[in-house]
């Protein structure tokens, strides 16, 4: 749908923003699967931003006309020419070359985009450059200069919403790897060798386990569904997972505690892989944070090798603006 209304954003995070002028706007894009988030960045400071329906299997040439004129009423609304335009930032899931910048290889969502010209197609409509990122690393690096991984220079981030991702910085370094791949397939290692067979083509990976693409099939597939108030309701996500677990639902109860489960064997893996001294866990199941942040504290204490000391586990600051202003940031420091 076209927004009608464009928000102009307030922060609910006075620390987000550092000092000194950087100069220029960057246009942000976070694309995501369900919807796509647009914006402006000035500043480190998000200007204004709004999300528009992404319909993601029908792929993303599709959505171009609306993500322009989105755009395009974003800058004509705060009076931005072309030329204060320093760039295009766009956080993107899947396995992404920053360096190409081209899409590699996509998880069932937006599956044209890995044909497509992302480059020519920024230059044609705004004459600017395009910095493109993976999804998580774009937040990571929100999170690492403006958020909750501001004091270290070893940070990892865990997304936890329709799928599982991650990304790691080390000693100040995004790592990224040789083809790209380093630090972001966090969501698929491996936690249940019996498990069912991924997207990705793995068995019991992380996302497989414990995120929204599986959990209603997880549900439904489970002996206690039909006795269950999940069975009751419009959708199975996790909003609803522990809310009726809360109410003592059994199966939710059950499903619930598994996840946790998986989340923190995850980040024994994550923490295991990557050494960080804090793991940022952001994604749409942080509502329940005040849950899930103690008991994956706990586990991680218990199971994780750190003979210096333990690693500290914090809900995102704010994840959301933390891709936007991830992207930005590799629009005005690349
Ligand atoms: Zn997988």
């Amino acid at each position: 749908m076209f927004p009608s209304i464009i928000n102009k954003y307030t922060s609910d995070n006075s620390s987000s923003g550092v000092e000194g002028e950087v100069g220029g706007t960057a246009i942000v894009m976070d694309i995501g699967g369900t919807k796509i988030k647009l914006g402006l960045v000035q500043n480190n400071k998000i200007v204004c931003t709004t999300s528009i329906d992404a319909a993601s299997s029908n792929g993303l040439k599709k959505n171009l006309p609306v993500i322009e004129s989105t755009i395009n009423k974003m800058l004509k609304q705060f009076s931005i020419n072309k030329n204060e335009i320093k760039g295009v930032g766009i956080s993107m899931p899947g396995i992404v070359d920053s360096k190409q910048k081209k899409v590699l290889s996509i998880d069932n969502k937006f599956n044209d985009v890995v044909e497509m010209n992302l480059s020519g197609w920024i230059d044609n409509t705004w004459q600017t450059n395009l910095e493109i990122e993976n999804d998580a690393r774009c937040a990571l690096i929100g999170e690492w200069q403006f958020g909750k991984g501001k004091d270290y220079d070893n940070v990892v981030l865990m997304t936890i919403g329709t799928g599982v991702g991650s990304s790691a910085v080390i000693e100040g370094n995004i790592l990224r790897g040789k083809h790209f791949q380093a630090g972001c397939l966090g969501g698929h290692f491996t936690v249940n060798i019996n498990g069912a067979i991924c997207n990705c083509g793995n068995i019991g990976c992380v996302e497989t386990e414990a995120s929204t693409w599986n959990i209603e099939r997880i549900a439904k597939q489970n002996a206690g569904y039909a006795s269950s108030t999940l069975s009751k309701q419009n959708k199975i996500d996790f909003e609803n997972i522990f809310n009726s677990a809360n109410e003592g639902d059994e199966l939710a109860k059950e499903l619930r505690n598994t996840c946790l489960d998986v989340w923190s064997a995850a980040a024994v893996n994550l923490i295991h892989a990557y050494d960080p001294e804090v793991l940022i866990i952001g994604g749409g199941v942080m509502a329940s944070a005040d849950h899930i942040i103690p008991y994956i504290q706990k586990k991680t204490d218990e199971h994780a090798w750190t003979p210096w000391g333990k690693v500290k586990i914090e809900a995102a600051e704010n994840i959301n603006a933390a891709a936007l202003l991830g992207a930005a940031y590799l629009v005005f420091n690349n």
